[in-house]
């Protein structure tokens, strides 16, 4: 990857010092945007992979070319996968709109993986940290430099790693934390020599110079911005070059050396004609303006600062215009001509207020969005845990709903059954019963078989209690069977069974049903180590149906069955007709 980067930039660069010199710079940005669009055609590049090439020239005007005609083509994305979006975050970010950088990077990422692409993804979120810090939110740079460091993961030994530790090595500058700008600027040039990048060592100098100076490390600052000058040099980095230029001079301005400082600053200025960049030309002038001022000859300093105010008037750049004031002032201060002195003091006091009242309101309008925004979160937050409480009572009622339910359907059974043998109860029978009376067939009978076990005592006496259970359970069962559909089946209690009916009410029926009853319960039935056999007495009554028919209806079954049993047992008895039934 590395290689296809270096060989047509050199080959560029031949062909730029080839036709003009590195001094001579008049059609060189014309002459640059030429070759690279010849190496594209030349290289077959139809896709973007070019913009790496204009990117490491630090040339926006050949950038801007390239991805131009990359749109024009229509081109599928670059060979390296990376959407144009991600190109052209890169080079809004290079040319300071770093509004536009910030959003372009928010859809590159949609386009892009993490996993398969850290390296570009990391590269976006320097773009973010700076859209960060470019608005004085450090913090949040600070958040977008650590993900992007763990996003690298082992891939921080790259050229994404560089441009992480630079950016966080700014941002450290700017707090004044020199000590750690300058430990993760030498990290920086540590993985520039090893990984072999070919251009990155002089950008990383570039930056040690610098910082060392606001460290007041003058003899490192001197050494690396030397070096850094030499790199580009050597490198043929006409791109870099000046940026070079413009802290060694600072530098050898802050070591006295002021006439060394202007040389290497002229140069620079030279050279600045490739980076299409108003800021180096102003840093470039100040540093020559300021050698001059330290060298107490203003009037030599004055012209070179209003040579610098010119330029930055002429990019509309707001920071240097108000610095060149500030210096003209000082100058005419120096010279003795205090009434330009004031008037420039004036300009520079107005711009600092304007710029003091954009700030204060941006801040103010940033801090009222960011309460808003948190506002809006909390509120749908809060809306989100109410709809997620409600949806669960709603849950939890409808369950409590079942299970009361559920409940009330165990409880009607139990009010209606009995519980040892799960036939119906009394209260069954009663309202067996009471729906006779109330259907239409008041001249029909009904007619009540109430069976009581003989000497039952005796099985729970000789078997125990839970083998009497068993029996009942086994006998109610018999007797189940032997019941026609409309014909009803309760325990009274104890060892007593009814049978009702509204459908056999003959007499011959009737006897014929007891003598079933009997045969089913003298069955013999298995009990521990034994096989016996129960015997039962049935009082048979039947009546005509009639309102409150249970009383004497039972009462008449009860006489018929105690008849049964001072009778001998196991037989059956009829009331009111005394007539035996049984055998
Ligand atoms: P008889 O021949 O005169 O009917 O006398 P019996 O031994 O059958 O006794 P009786 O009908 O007078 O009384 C019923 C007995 O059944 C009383 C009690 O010991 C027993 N018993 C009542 N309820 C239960 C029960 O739920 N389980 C069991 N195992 N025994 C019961
Ligand atoms: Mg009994």
């Amino acid at each position: 990857m590395l290689r296809r980067h270096i060989a047509p930039h050199s080959f560029a660069l031949q062909h730029v010092e080839n036709r003009v010199s590195l001094t001579d710079t008049s059609f060189a940005p014309v002459i640059i945007i030429s070759i690279g669009c010849e190496i594209i055609r030349r290289f077959n590049l139809k896709n973007l992979q070019a913009r790496t090439w204009a990117l490491r020239w630090r040339n926006p005007a050949l950038c801007r070319a390239l991805l131009n005609r990359a749109m024009d083509a229509r081109t599928v994305p670059a060979l390296d996968g990376r959407p144009l979006a991600f190109n052209l975050s890169w080079l809004e970010r290079w040319r300071g709109n770093f509004k536009t950088a910030g959003e372009l990077a928010e859809v590159a990422f949609q386009s892009m993986s993490k996993q398969s692409d850290p390296e570009g993804w990391a590269e976006l979120l320097v773009v973010k940290a700076v859209c960060a810090y470019s608005v004085g939110d450090h913090k949040l740079a600070d958040e977008f430099l650590k993900d992007g460091f763990e996003t690298l993961g082992p891939h921080a030994e790259s050229g994404a790693g560089i441009e992480v530790l630079t950016i966080l090595a700014t941002l450290r500058q700017y707090s004044e934390n020199y000590d750690e700008a300058l430990t993760h600027l030498r990290d920086a040039l540590q993985i520039a020599e090893d990984t072999g990048l070919y251009f990155e060592p002089g950008r990383v100098l570039h930056n040690l110079c610098r910082v060392n100076c606001l460290a007041g490390n003058i003899d490192a600052a001197l050494d690396a911005g030397q070096q850094s000058v030499e790199q580009n040099r050597s490198r043929r980095n006409a791109i870099m070059l000046p940026y070079a230029e413009e802290v060694y001079a600072g530098a050898l301005v802050a070591s006295g050396n002021y006439e060394l400082a202007r040389e290497e600053a002229e140069k620079g200025l030279r050279a600045a004609v490739f980076s299409d960049d108003p800021r180096v030309t102003c840093q470039l002038h100040f540093a020559i303006g300021s050698s001059y001022l330290k060298e107490r000859r203003p009037a030599d300093a004055l012209k070179v600062f209003e040579q610098g105010l010119k330029e930055a008037t002429a990019f509309d750049y707001h920071l240097w215009i108000r610095n060149f004031h500030l210096h003209l002032s000082q100058t005419h201060e120096a010279i003795g001509t205090y009434q330009q002195a004031l008037s420039h003091l004036k300009v520079y006091a107005e711009m600092q207020a304007t710029q003091f009242k954009v700030e204060a309101h941006r801040q103010s309008y940033e801090l009222r969005s960011q309460l808003e925004y948190q506002l809006a979160r909390r509120s749908a937050e809060y809306e989100r845990e109410l709809r997620d409480q409600s949806v669960r009572l709603n849950t939890e009622l409808v369950q409590a709903n079942e299970t009361l339910q559920m409940l009330n359907r165990r409880i009607e059974h139990n009010a209606l059954h009995d519980a040892l043998t799960g036939i119906g109860n009394r209260r069954m029978m009663t309202q067996y019963f009471g729906r006779a009376e109330q259907s239409d067939k008041s001249s029909d009978e009904i007619a009540a078989l109430l069976i009581d076990l003989d000497g039952f005592k005796s099985i729970n006496d000789r078997f125990g209690h839970a083998t009497g259970d068993e029996v009942i359970k086994v006998i109610s069962e018999r007797l189940r069977t032997l019941l026609l559909d409309q014909e009803l089946l309760v325990r009274m209690g104890g060892d007593e069974f009814l049978v009702a009916s509204t459908v056999r009410t003959e007499q011959g029926e009737l006897a014929k049903l007891a003598q079933d009853i009997l045969d089913r319960i003298n069955q013999p039935i298995d009990l521990p180590g034994d096989q016996g056999a129960v015997g039962a007495s049935i009082g048979i009554s039947v009546t005509r149906i009639r309102p409150n028919l249970e009383r004497s209806l039972l009462q008449a079954a009860d006489e018929a069955m105690y008849a049964a049993k001072r009778s001998g047992r196991n037989q059956a008895f009829m009331e009111p007709a005394p007539a035996k039934t049984g055998s």
